[in-house]
């Protein structure tokens, strides 16, 4: 795979390196990696997408996709060559309307090298055209994020799902609006996030039109074909919901249906923390997969059947969409940043918990502190910095949420809503990380609190029985009851992200 050529553009960016000022620096390649610690190689340096247009054909039968993904970007610098992220067989590439020379390299890269050199700030409209079978291409010796149905295929995975369906700069750094339009045979639905702008079909084919005119990351970009019964409807609050449920999710159909279709009542319970839902579109849908993980893909989550396996969960509908704020309006700025997602989306449950009497959040916190002995592994993963092994780490998401309720402790419940609500309004649409979310923690409350996360985000061991005691997470003497809700929130944690990839994949990533 490592075809590593001299490009023929570089010829051609030597000889036009004389008409370029001596001021102006020499154009060099964008970096393949944007900077990520966890994943040098995901994303690229030197351009910024803006917006991706996807016009995609999809045949379930023979699981082959082709189209056209056109991004509209924006060098970051003087460019001789950039790379974008992506698996499938590509036949042509321009920039600008000129063809452009490719070629692959590492696990995931193509290499893109423009007839000419590009000047910093510069539009670019980047055309690849492509096609290829999604469920033959695998990462790091075995591993997949397109999720083959028996009608179809769906994309989700994290931190990478791109790579299947689409050239992307694959991480939460590089957000943009995106048009997915996808062709498949009548009778077949493709669902993707954000708004169904229209259908149309034709000679045996139907083509779905989606629009997510907001910014989102490319791992929050989503698409699924199968054969779906799907639901429409409006949020109490008047956002439009629409929900896909496989035709073939069995006697699970029922449980995923009565926890989904709820999506509408919990996004506005969840905005009365959070703030106004930051989307104009709403849902959910469940394809027939089999992964262990849900995930909050942008406006539309994606479930596994799953989750709906011993009845109805809106425990990860919960999760899911708690995260439409923390991760999706807000993202990560580094993955290590994964707290900011993860320990808030865990709270969101206790608060829930709380809501429907089966246990408050600090009754929850009482619990994890104390039912998890000091010897226990869990208390070694630091969830402010967990390393990529440990990204989904049960601490990130437990130990995550007992941080928020040391820190409720501590500054009081006035502060600490307020510090709910405003921060996917002050970071929204961007990136922020754990060091953003203390500075603006203590803005808020007006008290340091360097001490408090330090114990509870970076300390490598268990918080000892003082710190316990000064975050009130340890209110009752030996181990408390287990609250009602403790079974269903450890359920979704299971199926949630525990099977997450990056298990097998960062192995080889080392
Ligand atoms: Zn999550």
């Amino acid at each position: 795979m490592h075809r590593r050529i001299m490009a023929p553009g570089a010829l051609a960016a030597a000889s036009l390196m004389l008409a370029i000022p001596a001021s102006a620096a020499t154009p060099s390649p964008g970096a393949p990696g944007i900077g990520d610690p966890y994943y040098p190689a995901y994303g690229n340096g030197g351009y910024d997408v803006s917006h991706y247009d996807l016009r995609l054909k999809y045949q379930p039968a023979t699981d082959e996709l082709e189209g056209t993904a056109t991004l509209l970007a924006r060098t970051t610098q003087d460019l001789s060559r950039f790379n974008l992220d992506f698996l499938l067989d590509v036949s042509e590439v321009r920039v600008n309307g000129a063809k452009a020379s490719f070629v692959t390299s590492g696990e995931h890269e193509l290499e893109i090298t423009p007839k000419a050199p590009l000047a910093k700030g510069t539009a670019i409209t980047v055309v690849v055209r492509y096609r290829g079978v999604p469920s033959s291409k695998e990462a790091y010796g075995g591993f997949t994020s397109w999720h083959r149905t028996p009608d179809g295929g769906a994309a989700a995975n994290e931190p990478e799902a791109a790579w299947w369906w689409f050239p992307s700069n694959d991480h939460p750094l590089d957000k943009a609006t995106f048009d997915v339009s996808v062709q498949v045979p009548d009778g077949t639905q493709a669902i993707s996030n954000g708004t169904l702008q229209s259908t149309s079909s034709r000679l045996g084919w139907t083509r779905y039109n989606w629009r997510s005119d907001k910014p989102q990351a490319t791992y929050l970009a989503t698409l699924a074909v199968g054969r779906f019964d799907v639901t429409t409807g409006t949020s109490e609050s008047g956002i439009p919901v629409i929900n896909a449920y496989s035709k073939d999710l069995g006697d699970k159909a029922g449980a995923a249906k009565a926890s989904i279709e709820r999506t509408g009542e919990i996004a506005d319970w969840l905005s009365e923390y959070f703030g106004p839902y930051p989307y104009n579109a709403l849902g959910g849908y469940v394809p027939n997969t089999d992964t262990g993980y849900a995930l909050e893909t942008q406006t539309r989550p994606y479930y596994s059947p799953r989750n709906f396996a011993n009845g109805s969960n809106t425990n990860i509908v919960v999760h899911e969409l708690a995260h439409q704020w923390y991760g999706d309006l807000v993202s990560v700025k580094g993955w290590k940043d994964i707290w900011i997602n993860e320990g808030f989306a865990r709270y969101a449950q206790w608060l829930w918990s709380e809501h429907e009497g089966e246990g408050t959040a600090q009754e929850i916190a009482d619990y994890v502190y104390a039912s998890r002995a000091a010897d226990d592994a869990f208390w070694q993963v630091r969830p402010g910095d967990p390393g990529p092994e440990n990204q989904f780490h049960l601490a990130v998401y437990d130990r995550g949420a007992l941080t928020l309720q040391a820190l409720r402790n501590e500054i009081g419940d006035d502060a600490f809503f307020a510090i709910l609500k405003g921060w996917p309004q002050k970071y929204a649409h961007g990136n922020a990380s754990v060091a953003d979310f203390q500075r603006y923690a203590e803005e808020v409350s007006r008290k340091p609190l360097a001490a408090l996360f330090g114990t509870w985000l970076f300390q490598p061991s268990k918080p000892g029985a003082a710190a316990a005691r000064a975050a009130s997470v340890a209110k009752v003497a030996g181990v408390p009851v287990q609250p009602k809700s403790w079974k269903k929130i450890a359920a979704t944690n299971d199926v949630h992200e525990h099977e997450h990839k990056r298990d097998h994949e960062h192995e080889h990533e080392r």
